[in-house]
């Protein structure tokens, strides 16, 4: 059993088209600072929010996806707080009437099998602006503030802390985004799209909170740095203080917020210009797509995966409906090249798959399939159509990768018995794996284009001789 306790609040952007409470568009990111706003989302006196009702219906389908209790009636209030990206001083959040309570998420367990990491509660609040510091943020001279993202909706997801180690972490945000992408609430590639704040400890000392760490590989690295540092506080018999920390991204390190944690009074009071928001009609009337389990189980059931492919595939939206095109009449083969090659290939090159071409995805794979190239030569060229522009059959041509007939690896095989004549002895000898050495020989010489299955048949026999 793990002595590691971690919890994690999640805020995620809802990829709606308009603001929470005004109908500037959600859509900045290429437009300059301070042109997505109104006299709402910038705070000016007199002004009034209207709540928009695809957020909540957003929010909504997250609660269901995810098994909670929603209450009939949730309740908007205000936090109040200083600072300079959040022009009305307060945010307009949820505090003792949220959206949705309880519930749990679904994820592969550190020791095998399925685990449930149980869930708090789920709210809605708006975004607050952006800082933009000029140079260092302590030293530099002036900050700038952009209110373009000021009024965004934002899911806040905070679980009970079930989780054992930064790799189920990293697993619950797998899974969290999966379920979101999929409810089509939500676009983890939109830069800032999503925060987490992680408290952990290790069982029967105070916790750390690490705050505002805004990548899925960040959580695990501030995670599992956090474990160290305090692990080895614990071994020098120091105590461990509950406080915040920072997560530094380019060190992968946590640094100690220089103020100590005050326990902050917000005076958080029901919004009075927004009535308590009834939801108990919507709720049923909100139908749920195919989600990851679902697609995951139906992807071993329908193509005959295995479930760690299937688990592959499905844990993202855009990979598991690449599979789906490709897949055509060998869903075997399809299946390997997408989670084993192609991934890679493209962790690689820190791209996704949607910058892949399904057509040419599927002309290599009909390639490999008529045996046209070898399974090395059909490497190469996924290769070549990744990083050019060219179809895979145009590749196989320049490069010459097609599987050579019997006659050259035939002669390959003659040149390699001539050449390395210790190996053969050894073979003859009784040494079975100095077959493959020479097969390694071949391949040198037919530049990967002989059959290994084939190869290693045709290489006994000349040896026979
Ligand atoms: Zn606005
Ligand atoms: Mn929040």
């Amino acid at each position: 059993m793990s002595d590691v306790v971690i919890g994690l609040e999640v805020h995620c952007q809802l990829d709606t088209r308009t603001k929470l409470f005004c109908p500037c568009s959600t859509d900045y990111r290429d437009d300059g600072p301070n042109t997505h706003v109104c006299p709402v989302c910038l705070g000016l006196p007199g002004t009034m929010p209207a709540t928009n009702r695809a957020a909540i219906e957003y929010a909504l389908k997250v609660a269901k996806a995810f098994h909670c209790t929603i209450p009939e009636e949730c309740e908007f209030s205000r936090k109040n707080y200083f600072y300079p990206d959040l022009p009305k001083g307060y945010q307009i959040t949820q505090y003792d009437r949220p959206l949705a309570l309880g519930g749990y998420i679904e994820i592969e367990g550190e020791e095998g099998g399925e685990k449930r990491v149980r869930l708090t509660r789920i709210h809605v609040e708006e975004d607050p602006g952006r800082l933009v510091h000029k140079g260092n943020v302590d030293r530099g001279r002036y900050s700038l503030v952009d209110y373009n993202r000021s009024g965004v909706p934002l899911i806040e997801i905070v679980t009970e802390p079930d989780m054992c180690s930064p790799k189920e972490a990293r697993r619950l945000l797998a899974q969290l985004r999966a379920t979101l992408e999929y409810l089509g609430v939500y676009d983890s590639e939109k830069e800032g799209s999503l925060r987490v704040d992680a408290n952990i400890s290790i069982r029967g000392h105070e916790r750390a909170e690490v705050k505002n760490i805004s990548s899925y590989r960040g959580v695990e690295k501030a995670l599992t740095f956090e474990i160290t540092r305090q692990r080895s506080l614990i071994r020098r018999g120091a105590t461990i203080e509950r406080e915040t920390r920072h997560f530094v991204e380019a060190r992968g390190t946590t640094t100690s917020s220089r103020s100590k944690v005050e326990e902050h009074d917000y005076r958080y009071f029901p919004e009075p210009d927004l009535p308590p928001l009834r939801v108990a009609g919507w709720v049923d009337a909100i139908a749920l797509p195919e989600l990851p389990a679902a697609r995951r189980e139906r992807f071993v059931a329908q193509y005959s995966l295995s479930l760690n492919h299937a688990r592959t595939l499905t844990g993202d939206l855009r990979l598991a409906a690449f599979y789906e095109e490709v897949a055509g009449d060998d869903p075997a083969l399809a299946a390997t090249w997408v989670a084993d090659t192609l991934l890679g290939e493209l962790n690689y090159r820190d791209r996704t798959v949607a910058t892949v071409d399904p057509a040419r995805f599927r002309a290599l794979l009909a390639l490999v399939r008529a045996g046209t190239i070898t399974d090395r030569s059909g490497i190469e060229v996924l290769r070549a159509v990744l990083d050019g522009d060219e179809e895979p059959k145009a590749v196989v041509d320049r490069l010459g990768l097609a599987a050579t007939g019997d006659d050259g690896v035939a002669v390959a095989i003659a040149e390699a018995i001539a050449e390395f004549p210790q190996a053969v002895a050894d073979y003859r000898a009784g040494k079975a794996s100095a077959i493959n050495y020479l097969a390694g020989q071949v391949m040198k010489k037919t530049r990967g284009r002989a059959d290994p299955r084939e190869l290693g048949r045709l290489l006994a026999e000349a040896l026979e001789e």
